[in-house]
């Protein structure tokens, strides 16, 4: 290793979406961050971030770049991976609104555009206990709901009215809503943290946070 002080290296699928978002606050948070195209971009990243977008795209062009199976191995290798609305739809194991399969990876299922057609977009303060208060300002749009959290997945966070927001499972996180579209950078702290305790360089290393 060069000895620089990053904690790890971390990619934005971009496909489609608002990977350019993503981009933005992790350059905010001092990480030069990868993006991916194809298969042999993934080489070498502690995490990956499937950002918004449109999940039946996104399932689409992973297909057609080949993107599937080697994101599936690495994240079970360890590569932390966090997917943001579409995101989360892409990463659940149970999506069957999606007309192909996506990574189904992590022990959700999700179903999109679940608030109905005419709530397109909505704000909340959610109470997120793995980051402690304040609340944090939550953007949904267009977004999925997460139906059921199986017994290897935990909720992170819910609405109100007990539908789960944001969920993880080990390296793997789900937020239905745009961490990226706030000031807020907590949590891609978050998964910052998450990636860098699950990188092979940090063995032997406190964990950043
Ligand atoms: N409705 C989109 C989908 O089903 C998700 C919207 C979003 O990522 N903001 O893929």
């Amino acid at each position: 290793m060069s000895g620089r002080t990053e904690r790890s290296a971390i990619g934005v699928l971009a496909l489609q979406g608002d990977f350019a978002e993503h981009v933005a606050v992790l350059r905010r948070l001092g990480v030069g961050a990868v993006e991916v195209r194809l298969p042999e971009q993934l080489e070498g990243l502690d995490g990956l971030i499937i950002p918004g977008g449109e999940s039946t795209t996104i399932a689409r062009l992973m297909h057609q770049w080949g993107l599937v199976e080697p994101v599936r191995q690495r994240a079970r290798e360890g590569m932390a991976v966090w997917g943001t609305c579409a995101g989360a739809i892409v990463l659940a194991e149970r999506a069957p609104s999606l007309d192909r399969p996506g990574l189904r990876l992590m022990d959700i299922g999700v179903e999109r555009n679940a608030f109905g057609r005419q709530v397109d977009g909505f704000e909340v303060d959610l109470d997120v206990p793995e980051l402690g208060p304040p609340a944090f300002r939550a953007v949904f749009i267009r977004a999925p709901f997460i139906s059921d959290v199986g017994p290897k997945a935990t909720a992170l966070a819910t609405l109100a009215d007990g539908t789960v927001a944001a969920a993880r499972q080990d390296n793997l996180l789900a937020t239905a809503f745009h961490p990226e579209l706030t000031d807020d950078l907590r949590f891609h702290r978050y998964f910052l943290d998450l990636a860098a305790a699950r990188a092979p360089s940090a063995a032997g290393l406190p964990a950043a946070g």
